[in-house]
């Protein structure tokens, strides 16, 4: 141990204390602070005694008898930063797979011959808990898998946000106390001595696997991963990545996913992928030298509900908004934070009084994190619409307001929709309210059928902007197919859906025909998905139509150009590219190509800067002898050199 002063001999068993009590109050399922407070509790004693054992202690020793097993490879920390441009010195200009890092707890599973044998906690890193019976309840772990002699499969266990609503009405229906949040309840669950058929609303992810067999050992860390995937294991969303913009893509796509809400995600987890690599890299006593995990620097704050408000969306969901006692957050000053759905509010007993803990991180939107102090009420949802009036259907998770056609609050929201989608400039919520409640605007396509002179209908709107608002309108009657499209508001598609959709039926009649078994069968749509475009396309049928009549003209932006070097040619981009891939395809179409989401034998080329990837596309290429093009091979064939 190092020398030290008398000041960080105190703050040192200051720490020590707080991080033994706070892991107690976690493991125990009613931790008092946020991880973000507690991890800053961590990094401060590891950055003054690196080796206390404070650090390593863990929750379930202190509360559970549950029977200790050792690890045949210790389970190792992960270093972590919170720079991105810490991360991107270190991934340098190697392949990395990035995966989401997941907020549960980290598991090992051992097979033996095929079949699940044995499930440990991380424990201390060398010796873990038997938890065998109880993630035998999780429906990701598979009982058996395909591979013989003793194989270690190492991942997440977590709780998903609709899981979490689910096990919480369970849980007080058993008359055990109300759990705190998605993220303490898997620990919590494991510590119990009963209830382990609980578990079974968990979630596993798979990270990696290994074994003696020679082949797994070559693996690389993406093949691993594949090779889960295959196997039937949910993955953490893993990407090979390579260079500043890839990587800087692949962490605006985790924070997306940290806003959605359902998986509890809070940053990324990096590893290079080469076997060699890894090797030649080795391990440090605390953590592997070849990952590393990012997260992004999470502010939190305190304050109180004041109102809670509930505002009808588009497609008829009622959603709630905690209004709050200003509080300043990463620069901002935040008035309002989402509670996402009604089952939130029950779930979290959430009403006006309750003093909350709320964090942005990432630039997202800030978030609930969790109640410090309850108030007094009665917890309260809506009975009916704010917007319409009509009574509210709860759909498990949801309110629901089925008046679509007539409720002001849908309509608004689907108009707007199509406003921004049709890039409409200048007419913003507030003028269009003036036309809707005018009753000169119904429906979308009545925008279009507005004269000059009903702009002045709207207050202060004088004769420039008035003939600005019916230009930009007459304007946005010209737009691409998948602008079209996604200003229909389907429930499930975006303008990416669109113009993955695009790639395969490029017009709106071929579109159109597309049958659910059509669009199940491209890669990236579920049947789910599939079933809902098709109705979705069918229900929109006469906006669509009415929109035809009033002039609209959506382009086929996707329809190959007549000549070009790549006229008529349909190519598939696949894994990681040196630019973003919007450019690529951009260049592709400019030069007559179409750019296709799955391959088949109408594919010319699959290109890709990664031709050992072993990604479903590139196997079926490979079976079906399409030739794979580098970056360098598909400049020569834009300049026609192909
Ligand atoms: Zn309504």
């Amino acid at each position: 141990m190092t020398r030290k002063s008398t000041y960080h001999a105190d703050r040192i068993a200051e720490l020590a204390d707080a991080i033994v009590h706070h892991k107690r109050a976690y493991y125990g399922g009613k931790p008092e602070i946020s991880d973000i407070a507690y991890d800053k509790l961590e990094d401060e004693l590891r950055l003054l005694a690196r080796e206390h054992p404070a650090l390593s202690m863990v929750g379930g020793e202190l509360i559970s008898d549950l029977p200790k097993v050792s690890h045949a490879q210790p389970m190792l920390s992960l270093q972590k930063t919170y720079e991105v441009a810490e991360l991107l010195r270190w991934a340098d200009a190697e392949w990395v797979v990035g995966t989401l890092k997941v907020d549960g707890v980290s598991l090992s599973l051992i097979y033996e011959n095929g079949s699940l044998a044995l499930a440990k906690t991380r424990g201390n890193g060398l010796v873990g808990e038997d938890v065998t019976s109880k993630i035998r309840w999780v429906s990701d772990v598979l009982p058996q898998i395909s591979l013989n002699g003793t194989v270690e499969i190492r991942g997440e266990l977590y709780c998903s946000e609709s899981n979490f609503v689910r096990l919480a009405e369970e849980m007080q229906a058993l008359g055990l106390d109300r759990p705190n949040s998605p993220r303490n309840i898997v620990a919590g669950l494991l510590g119990r001595k009963t209830y382990g058929e609980l578990a079974r609303h968990f979630n596993f992810f798979g990270f990696s696997v290994s074994g003696q067999d020679q082949d797994l050992e070559q693996k690389s860390e993406m093949d691993q991963l594949n090779w889960l995937g295959v196997a039937g294991f949910r993955l953490p969303s893993p990407q090979r990545l390579k260079g500043e913009a890839a990587v800087q893509a692949y962490l605006d796509q985790v924070k997306e996913a940290m806003s959605d809400g359902e998986v509890p995600a809070d940053g990324a987890v990096f590893s290079y992928d080469s076997v060699a690599k890894q090797h030649a890299l080795g391990n440090t006593a605390h953590h592997p030298r070849f990952k590393m995990s990012f997260k992004w620097q999470g502010e939190t704050a305190i304050s109180v509900i004041n109102e809670i408000t509930w505002a009808t969306s588009r497609l008829g969901i009622v959603t709630p908004v905690a209004v709050i006692d200003p509080v300043t957050l990463s620069s901002a000053v935040i008035t309002n934070v989402t509670l996402h759905n009604a089952a939130h509010v029950k779930t979290f007993a959430l009403k006006v009084g309750d003093k909350i803990e709320i964090v942005r991180s990432g630039e997202v939107i800030p978030k609930f994190l969790q109640v410090v102090e309850a108030g007094d009420g009665d917890v309260e949802l809506p009975k009916d619409c704010p917007s319409c009036g009509s009574h509210l259907q709860y759909d498990d998770v949801r309110l629901l307001c089925q008046n679509h056609d007539v409720c002001p609050a849908q309509q608004l929201g689907s108009i707007l929709n199509w406003i921004r989608a049709a890039e409409i400039d200048d007419l913003s919520e507030k003028r269009l309210a003036s036309l809707m409640s005018a009753g000169l605007v119904k429906a979308i396509p009545d925008l279009y059928r507005l004269k000059l002179e009903d702009f002045y209908q709207i207050p202060q709107t004088k004769e420039k902007m008035a003939a600005k608002l019916f230009a930009n309108i007459d304007k946005s009657r010209y737009l691409p197919l998948s602008r079209f499209l996604s200003g229909l508001g389907i429930e499930g598609a975006g303008r990416t859906t669109w113009e993955k959709l695009l790639a395969e039926a490029p017009t709106l009649t071929d579109l159109i025909a597309l049958s659910v078994e059509k669009i199940a069968a491209i890669e990236g749509f579920a049947d789910k998905t599939a079933t809902q475009l098709v109705a979705g396309l069918k229900a929109k049928k006469p906006i669509i139509d009415a929109l035809l009549a009033a002039g609209v003209k959506p382009e086929a932006a996707t329809a190959p150009a007549s000549d070009g070097p790549l006229a008529g040619k349909q190519l598939v981009i696949t894994g990681s590219l040196s630019r973003p891939r919007a450019d690529i395809e951009k260049e592709i179409k400019a030069a007559g190509g179409r750019v296709g989401s799955s391959v088949s034998s109408a594919t010319y080329a699959v290109v890709t800067e990664d031709d050992t990837s072993t990604s479903s596309k590139m196997v079926k290429a490979r079976k079906l002898g399409i030739p794979v093009w580098n970056e360098a091979a598909l400049k020569q064939a834009l300049e026609g050199e192909g």
